[in-house]
């Protein structure tokens, strides 16, 4: 039971219907379409679709209670008697049922914000949270102003820890989600470029990651890159974590090697192994492990889980494809920063004959796309063989690569059907292929299609 609608009556006093008392509510749900067990809808305005047209088939679904848009006429086709909460805007109110829902579990709460590595942050400590607590993680990428809300309103009545993703495009919007997390632990895990066309500047893109500060518990732990000037600053009434490279540093990771079965590094005396490749890779991995260890975790139980983390699909998944070609599925999402943090990996890794490059537009930067698109050639070694590019800005890449110099061959792909032949002679068993690109790009497809 998540509360009965005698709690929801204190928050939304403006009722309608046969209002009982004792009415339990055991979920929270957006979604008509599915199968909800005794739940609360709440229907959600979109810009195509309104949540109110749909009450009828959250209804049947197992809905027994319902927010409702004070504006919004209530349709006939509704149950006499049915429970409506009237309120002024359902998002707003589904925010506030998530904040006194946090407040009356009570568990730590580990907030997940940064430009990049979000989603493998908080996998990685949920992945070692798990052996110990009883945890819930935000599942996917339910990261903003909808989906954080209800990754709260999910989690079971005795979770211990609550790791949240949090994501935001707006200055502003950050604050609001920090507001109803309440993180007793922060974790920025990188200042990069993504929606740098909202936010204008790394600077502001700094700014409005550490908005998560105003909603951190007082003396609540920080954890941070700490190679990242932006973030190098004091931080009055919490206890801060830099984790980087360098030795202005906290806690200095070292020794990060790349094998063809993912990282390793040393952190505090410790060597550690990820299945998962890169510099960047080993960072959130860190975050991760600082955490563990400030929450006196055994070490060789940390080492375990970090063996086998369950991630979200699409973030450099290895994959098998036709003639025994290996393919890399990066194309989740890109920008500058997550995009030469890749390619950086693919120029390392060793045993084989040919590298390949399939790389999309990246959105959302704003009036210097071309510039930022240009700048992914600087990393581009020798070692790669070809560079396919894909779609408006991609091709300026190669346009680059070749003013360079550099021995690439690229392809300026128009069609699915010229890559699939342009592409073909990369295709054994001695290649790697990766694909990246901004998740509208939808670079997936083409990778499915080959
Ligand atoms: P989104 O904003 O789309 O939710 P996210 O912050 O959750 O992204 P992930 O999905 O974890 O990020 O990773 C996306 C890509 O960013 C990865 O595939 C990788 O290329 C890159 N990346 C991951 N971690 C870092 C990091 N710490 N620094 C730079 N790049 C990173
Ligand atoms: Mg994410």
């Amino acid at each position: 039971m998540l509360f009965t609608i005698h709690d929801l009556i204190q928050l939304f006093p403006n009722t309608k219907g046969n209002i009982v008392n004792s009415t339990t509510i055991q979920s929270v749900s957006t979604d008509s379409r599915k199968k909800m067990v005794d739940a609360l809808f709440v229907p959600i305005i979109g810009e195509n679709f309104d949540g109110h047209d749909y009450l009828a088939e959250a209804i049947s679904h197992g809905a027994i209670a319902a927010l409702w848009d004070n504006e919004t006429e209530i349709p006939a086709s509704i149950p006499n008697g049915f429970p409506l909460l009237l309120v002024d805007d359902t998002i707003k109110a589904l925010q506030q049922l998530s904040q006194y829902y946090r407040r009356k579990i009570n568990p730590l709460v580990i907030g997940i914000t940064g430009s990049n590595g979000k989603t493998t942050t908080k996998d990685l400590v949920g992945q070692i949270l798990k052996t110990t607590f009883k945890t819930h993680v935000t599942k996917g990428n339910f990261n903003n102003h909808i989906g954080l809300p209800l990754t709260v309103l999910s989690m079971p009545r005795d979770t211990e820890m609550l790791v949240l993703e949090m994501g935001m495009n707006h200055a502003g919007e950050m604050t609001l989600l920090a507001n109803i997390a309440e993180p007793d632990v922060a974790i920025i895990t990188n200042i990069g470029e993504s929606h740098i066309e909202y936010l204008g500047s790394r600077e502001n893109i700094a700014k409005a990651k550490l908005e998560i500060l105003s909603g951190l518990k007082k003396n609540g732990l920080l954890i941070i890159d700490g190679d990242e000037p932006l973030l190098s600053r004091n931080f009055i009434s919490y206890q801060k974590i830099g984790i980087g490279t360098t030795e202005k540093a906290d806690v200095l990771l070292k020794d990060i090697k790349l094998t063809n079965k993912g990282t390793t590094f040393t952190i505090n005396d410790q060597t550690y192994q990820i299945p998962l490749y890169g510099i960047h890779h080993a960072k959130n991995a860190s975050f991760a492990i600082v955490l563990g260890e400030h929450l006196n975790l055994d070490e060789h139980m940390i080492k375990k889980a970090l063996q086998q983390p369950h991630m979200t699909d699409m973030r450099f998944e290895m994959l098998k494809g036709i003639n025994g070609v290996t393919l890399i599925n990066d194309a989740y999402n890109a920008s500058p920063t997550s995009m030469k943090a890749s390619i950086d990996v693919i120029n390392q890794l060793q045993g084989y004959k040919e590298k390949v490059l399939v790389l999309g537009d990246m959105f959302e930067l704003g009036t210097e796309k071309e510039e930022w698109h240009r700048s992914i050639a600087h990393v581009i070694d020798e070692e790669i063989n070809a560079l396919f590019t894909i779609g408006d800005y991609a091709h300026m890449i190669a346009d680059e690569v070749n003013k360079q110099g550099k021995q690439i061959s690229c392809y300026q792909v128009k069609s699915i059907n010229t890559f699939l032949k342009q592409i073909r002679p990369y295709v054994h068993k001695d290649a790697l292929i990766l694909f990246k690109a901004s998740r509208g790009m939808r670079l997936e497809d083409w990778m499915e299609k080959l």
